[in-house]
């Protein structure tokens, strides 16, 4: 079965092909052009169907299945944010690094050495009659400082629980067992198996 990823951001696609190897995955951006989607939901699941039946209508192909996953990071110290804006955390546009390095001026603002904080992921899968929803959550410690290379986004500075290392510093298998995005495609394969 074609699974297409409503998604051309290639650290998730790279971290859903190597969790999806029973399927056939395929960004959609190697079937048709990108284009924008604008997400206006008011939660990950709002904003995973967004992206969801946007990708799976440009399409026009009644024979696919479309992946939407839409996460983001929520700081204890900052009231929960910057949750479903931390793509745009440093403004629309704004590059990883640049949403990385707002985050740590944020908790060096407040004083602040780390706080707790929780990744959170939702994939909504899309086909031509049916429309579907899963979460997944990985909670740890943002830390004031980057450590490691290894992942992408807030990696570098997120300790997850019961580890003393960041998921930049840590191996990508370990986060492949940990992390939210992980565990919604866990509850994700679980539907697609029906399909
Ligand atoms: P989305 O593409 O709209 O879902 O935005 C997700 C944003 O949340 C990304 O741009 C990253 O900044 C952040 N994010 C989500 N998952 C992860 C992860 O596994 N590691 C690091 N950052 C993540």
């Amino acid at each position: 079965m074609k699974l297409v990823l409503a998604t051309s951001n290639k650290g998730k696609v790279k971290e859903i092909k190597a969790m999806c190897d029973s399927f056939e995955v395929v960004p959609y951006t190697d079937l048709i052009d990108e284009f924008e989607i604008v997400e206006d939901g008011s939660s990950f699941k709002e904003n995973a169907l967004i992206k969801a039946r946007a990708v799976f209508k440009a399409l026009g192909d009644d024979e696919v299945v479309v992946l939407a996953d839409d996460s983001g990071i929520s700081v204890d110290a900052f009231g929960g944010e910057p949750g479903i804006y931390s793509a745009r955390y440093a403004g629309v546009g704004a590059s990883d690094v640049d949403n990385l390095n707002k985050m740590l001026n944020e908790l060096k603002s407040k004083g602040l050495k780390s706080s707790p904080a929780h990744y959170t992921a939702c994939m909504a899968i899309v086909d031509k009659t049916r429309e579907f929803s899963v979460h997944g959550w990985m909670y740890g410690d943002v830390l004031d400082e980057k450590r490691g290379e290894n992942g992408f986004g807030y990696d570098p500075i997120f300790v997850p629980k019961d580890y003393d290392k960041t998921l930049g510093e840590l191996d990508d298998k370990i986060k492949k067992k940990l992390s939210h995005r992980a565990k919604a495609l866990k509850n994700a394969s679980s539907i697609l198996k029906t399909f």
